[in-house]
């Protein structure tokens, strides 16, 4: 798969497909072999560019090095916050785009073993505008090809420190993270390379995620939804509801107004019902705008009957922003309404506000900006 952004630039060997490797490869009268070990080679998180793939013969490193790209992250910033339980990098793109990917780490708890989960953009800033969002608020940039999607994991696999490498083994499965699609950008507006980046992250011989460790979340793109069901039904899907009454809904969400509740809500309950699988109803709560124990009730209505799981969020206020977050006793009170209710519902903690790396909030603003609780980790 070769969908560039630049005219002329090579392709990253990330989302090289593997049977084109191994064709590109049998042109230059070397082994099918060399493919598997190219791509464990970039994937081990001692390497740094072809040229650390001592198993391989020199002419060929340079060979790759002229034909493509070790990674189409140009160059990544990295930010640390919650004392190294998060961090966030900016991810530099070939032509200058920004994008942003963060590690969220939640220690062991009782009998339960450490989690991570990697947020990831899907797009360069964001059409849908939701007005609570720094994405949205920065506008539409571009599409992220499937390698830039793919190459924010790599990063966080790679990166030493994050010792996700060291649970990796090629052709086996991966489990011991997620990954969630509440970076930047609306996935379902890139839908064809999100799922091609949804395919290359599961390939056993990449990295090997299983689809049940990656959550795509939707603003409310019907279509994309249905297509999820057939494409990708193992995958786990997120509503961005954040309102159950739809001029509310379409103040907070603007594509509401091509897709509203009662269509978004089908959609949910048809990817529940033809996958077996529970869709998360994603609710921001913002202060005196949609947190109301009336409203409560009425997102009661929409998540009961079908297996939906209601995650309640926090406001994280973007800088400048009118609207702030509901009190804890609000938020708590809320909860109640819809737990009574025998809704299932949890409340969400917001992750790395000082570093403005709370899933969602993302939007690139590193140049000439102090980030004064966050310490740079790495700068490559
Ligand atoms: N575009 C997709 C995925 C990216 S946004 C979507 O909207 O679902 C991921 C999640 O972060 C969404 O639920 C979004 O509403 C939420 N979010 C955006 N800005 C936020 C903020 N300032 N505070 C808390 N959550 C926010
Ligand atoms: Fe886009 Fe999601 Fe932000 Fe809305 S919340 S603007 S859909 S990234």
């Amino acid at each position: 798969m070769t969908d560039l952004p630049i005219a002329g630039s090579r392709p990253a060997i990330s989302e090289f497909d593997r049977e084109a490797l191994a064709a590109w490869l049998d042109a230059r009268g070397e082994p099918a072999y060399r493919a598997e070990q190219i791509l464990t080679g970039v994937h081990r998180p001692d390497v740094s560019g072809f040229a650390d793939l001592s198993d391989l013969p020199v002419a060929l490193r340079e060979e790759l090095d002229a034909t493509f790209r070790f990674s189409s992250i140009a160059a990544n910033h990295v930010l640390e916050a919650d004392s190294g339980l998060t961090a966030k990098a900016v991810h530099e793109l070939a032509d200058g785009q920004r994008v942003e990917s963060v590690l969220m780490r939640y220690p062991a708890r009782g009998a339960g073993s450490e989690r991570t989960t990697i947020c990831i953009s899907s797009q360069a800033g964001c059409a849908v505008g939701c007005p609570f969002c720094a994405t949205g608020q920065a506008g539409f940039g571009r599409q992220l090809t499937p390698g830039e999607i793919v190459d924010q994991v790599l990063h966080w696999h790679r990166a030493p420190w994050s010792a996700l490498g060291a649970g990796w083994r090629p052709g086996a499965r991966t489990g011991h993270y997620n990954i969630v699609f509440m970076g930047m950008g609306e996935p379902l507006n890139n839908a064809d390379r999100v799922f091609e980046s949804v395919r290359l992250l599961n390939d056993p011989m990449r990295l090997g995620v299983g689809a049940r460790h990656i959550t795509v979340s939707t603003s409310g793109v019907v279509p994309g939804m249905d297509r999820m069901v057939d494409e990708l039904p193992q995958v786990n899907l997120a509503i961005s509801l954040h309102a159950a009454e739809d001029t509310l809904r379409t103040e907070l969400v603007p594509i509401n107004a091509k897709w509203p509740i009662a269509a978004v809500i089908d959609a949910g309950r048809r990817f529940a019902d033809r996958t077996g699988r529970r869709v998360s109803l994603e609710y921001v709560m913002i202060d005196g705008m949609n947190d109301t124990l009336v409203l409560a009730d009425r997102l009661v209505a929409l998540a009961a009957g079908w297996r939906s799981h209601v995650n309640l969020i926090p406001l994280n206020p973007t800088p400048g922003s009118r609207w702030s977050g509901s009190p804890p006793e609000r938020v708590t009170a809320f909860r109640d309404v819809l737990a009574t209710a025998g809704i299932a519902v949890t409340i969400r903690d917001t992750r790395g506000r000082e570093i403005e790396a709370a899933c969602g909030q993302l939007h690139a603003q590193l140049a000439g900006r102090e980030l004064p609780n966050a310490r740079p980790v790495t700068v490559a």
